[in-house]
């Protein structure tokens, strides 16, 4: 089984298996559900629950 490691866009951190993450993406044209894995390779970043939390801090101020 290949495993693919999953990075945070913002920190650069590994994100574990277990570890909670948000997707920052672009609304998806007339894609079927069936492409959404695929889609999300080329079109999300990985954010971390940490630096989530810190942007919303950051627009919060
Ligand atoms: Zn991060």
């Amino acid at each position: 089984m290949i495993k693919r490691n999953l990075y945070c866009s913002v920190c650069g951190r590994e994100v574990e298996g277990d570890e909670e993450i948000y997707a920052k993406m672009k609304a998806p044209e007339k894609t079927a559900m069936v492409e959404i894995k695929a889609y999300l390779k080329k079109n999300s970043e990985i954010i971390c629950k940490d630096c989530y939390k810190n942007n919303l801090k950051i627009k919060g101020s």
